[in-house]
């Protein structure tokens, strides 16, 4: 039999062998199962099942071919392994929808683009190796990279708010901008019917952003805080005040780093 030089046997006795395809190794394991099954664990090793009838050289062009999506799961494994380390050593905090979350700043791997992910109670920024440093060209790359992670979030359900209280005030904006402000969450111009709501909500709780949102909407009806204005909020979103004093907790800023 001819075995390809980066076939390892190990106790070839056991039922668990293992192949090689480049620098990674792949545990086989021979099971009651149809098909070779490939999967890689949360702890970076690649295992394969395969039904015993299968010869081992046929398993190894199975993995061989399917190494490129070994190797984007053992990346993704990677980052997470380096967020864990990196989590505690210098991550500020970073609030999302009123959440805490410990900033971790990591490297993405040659092919994967610069993002921003949650993991557990860490909000990852993988970016070029570049803009990893305490330098300010490179906190003010995270700072523009986090911006638009926090637009994409607060795009994702803006709309569908807006239209849901809309419909029931029965009276909706011509257009809704997202902008961060350090003086105020949100304003209306009454003339054109655009309303533009703080990029900074999104740090907030929920209710929060749907506060401010019926606020610049019952401004469609009243331009001035009287009590006409409080009448509309009363009756569309009763809870304001606690919104409100949601809001107060912490202050504006101008960065969403600090
Ligand atoms: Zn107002």
């Amino acid at each position: 039999m001819k075995t390809k030089q980066s076939t390892k046997f190990i106790h070839s006795a056991s039922p668990v062998q293992h192949i090689s395809v480049g620098d990674i190794t792949v545990e086989v394991t021979r099971k009651r199962v149809k098909n070779v099954n490939l999967r890689v664990g949360a702890d970076g090793h690649v295992r394969a099942s395969a039904p015993a009838r299968v010869p081992l050289s046929e398993i190894e062009r199975f993995v061989a071919s399917r190494e490129p999506w070994i190797r984007a799961h053992l990346a993704r494994v990677a980052t997470r392994q380096q967020a864990e380390a990196a989590v505690g050593s210098a991550g500020s905090t970073v609030f999302h929808w009123g959440k805490p979350y410990t900033l971790a700043v990591v490297e993405a791997g040659p092919r994967e683009k610069e993002r921003v992910t949650v993991v557990g109670e860490a909000l990852v920024m993988s970016v070029r190796p570049a803009h990893t440093g305490d330098d300010e060209v490179a906190r003010a790359h995270r700072e523009k990279l986090l911006s638009t992670w926090q637009r994409a979030e607060l795009e994702q359900v803006l709309p569908g708010l807006v239209a849901h209280y809309g419909a029931r005030m029965g009276r909706t904006p011509r257009t809704v901008r997202i902008r961060r402000m350090t003086s105020r969450w949100g304003s209306c111009n009454t003339r054109t019917g655009a309303i533009t709501i703080n990029l900074a909500l999104v740090e907030y709780e929920p209710a929060c952003l749907e506060g401010v949102i019926v606020h610049e909407l019952c401004h469609l009806f009243e331009a001035n805080h009287g009590p006409r204005f409080y009448a509309l909020m009363d009756r569309y979103f009763p809870s304001w005040p606690e919104a409100r004093a949601q809001l107060k907790v912490r202050p504006l800023r101008r960065h969403a780093l600090t």
